[in-house]
């Protein structure tokens, strides 16, 4: 090719025969001549490793920040939402496959300038990378990032958090918050089976690299899948893991799934499912356990726990009720609750999407 669109990758070494490696995600792709990694958008032209999306939006949405989820950092926030194509995973019940398992560059053209006024315009708090995997991209957020910061937005990733230690360094320079998102509990077999991942170690690793490395908020996810990604054994080892790792107060949520793209023969987590990881993790001694994706679950709640009332009652993504002082103490007890920020007001749905 002889003009490459994107921008030359950083992420990335260089090796004998022109060959590269690509050190943005734990695929470490070795990646010959003329080929492109895993991920579909990162590639070698002529030795050096190209970020063929690099100013290549194809998704961009205002979501509340309790989407992602992140619910206890700026609650109530508007993130300006923006994807790539491609993906660094290849999960069977991926709900954004259109833009995830897409090999192609495509999108609409957004310098990081256009990414931060956009936001601007749309009156986001922060900006959120997220419906495929952002480490795959992070050049560019990176980019978008630090000029976001210097005019007063925050940064947040939705990742699968198969980093690396120089992603997790370069997320340092920008990011602010990040949801770590576990398929299945990590169980190495459901990982190899519905993801083509061999291994789950590198988020376990990638935590700890945030934990040690960064100040980057975080909370952690785990999509329980029905028959396949719901053993009870691997929720308890790795609420055991947050626990040791992270102590009781991070926040961990446990999503429901639902069938889609190649999973659509499965049926939605059942509810009892989602509620016996809540024990687990309870019992394990964490302290604030959420529910995702049932809205009207009494799960969804904020309980202070000390009086166990709800200090932060909620309907899905919305806040109906919040029952906090300006320093995030319970109005009932004045214990403190681990929120990042102020309650943020104001969230409307706003959207636009780019698809070819
Ligand atoms: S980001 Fe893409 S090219 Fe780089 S290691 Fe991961 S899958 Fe391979």
């Amino acid at each position: 090719m002889i003009n490459p669109p994107g921008k030359e990758a950083i992420l990335y070494e260089k090796m004998p025969d022109d060959k590269v490696k690509c050190t943005a995600c734990a695929r470490y792709c070795e990646v010959k001549k003329d080929q492109i990694g895993l991920c579909g958008i990162r590639g070698n032209e002529n030795g050096k490793l190209q970020l063929y999306v690099y100013g290549k939006v194809i998704s961009g949405h205002v979501d509340p920040i309790e989407k992602k989820p992140l619910i206890h950092y700026f609650p109530g926030s508007k993130v300006y939402s923006i994807a790539t194509t491609g993906c660094n995973w290849l999960c069977r019940y991926c709900q954004n496959s259109d833009i995830s398992q897409r090999r192609k560059v495509e999108g609409i053209d957004m310098s990081p300038d256009d990414v931060v006024n956009t936001a601007i315009q749309y009156g986001a708090h922060g900006i959120a990378y997220t419906y495929n995997e952002p480490s795959i991209f992070i050049e560019y957020a990176r980019d978008c990032g630090v000029i976001a910061r210097k005019k007063g937005l925050f940064n947040v990733f939705v990742s699968n958090g198969y980093d690396t230690p120089e992603s997790v360094s370069m997320m340092n320079e920008f990011l602010d918050g990040i949801t770590v998102d576990f398929k299945g509990s990590a169980e190495p077999e459901f990982t190899r089976k519905f993801i083509g991942v061999p291994d789950p170690q590198p988020i376990f690793d990638t935590l700890l690299n945030i934990r040690d490395k960064t100040k980057i908020h975080l909370e952690i996810t785990d999509l329980i899948v029905p028959k396949v990604g719901d053993n009870l054994d691997y929720a308890k080892k790795l609420s055991k893991f947050i626990y040791d790792e992270f102590g009781p107060e991070i926040p961990i949520h446990f999503l429901r799934f639902h069938p889609d793209y190649k999973m659509m023969d499965y049926p939605s987590t059942p509810i009892e499912t989602l509620e016996k990881h809540y024990d687990i993790a309870r019992d394990v001694g964490l302290k604030y356990v959420y529910l995702g994706n049932v809205p009207g679950h009494k799960l969804e709640h904020t309980y202070c726990s000390e009086c166990k009332k709800i200090v932060v009652d909620r309907y899905g993504f919305n806040i109906v009720s919040w029952n906090l002082d300006e320093n995030n103490c319970c109005l009932f007890c004045s214990n403190p609750i681990p929120i990042t920020g102020k309650l943020q007001k104001g969230y409307k749905e706003d959207r636009f999407q780019f698809v070819s």
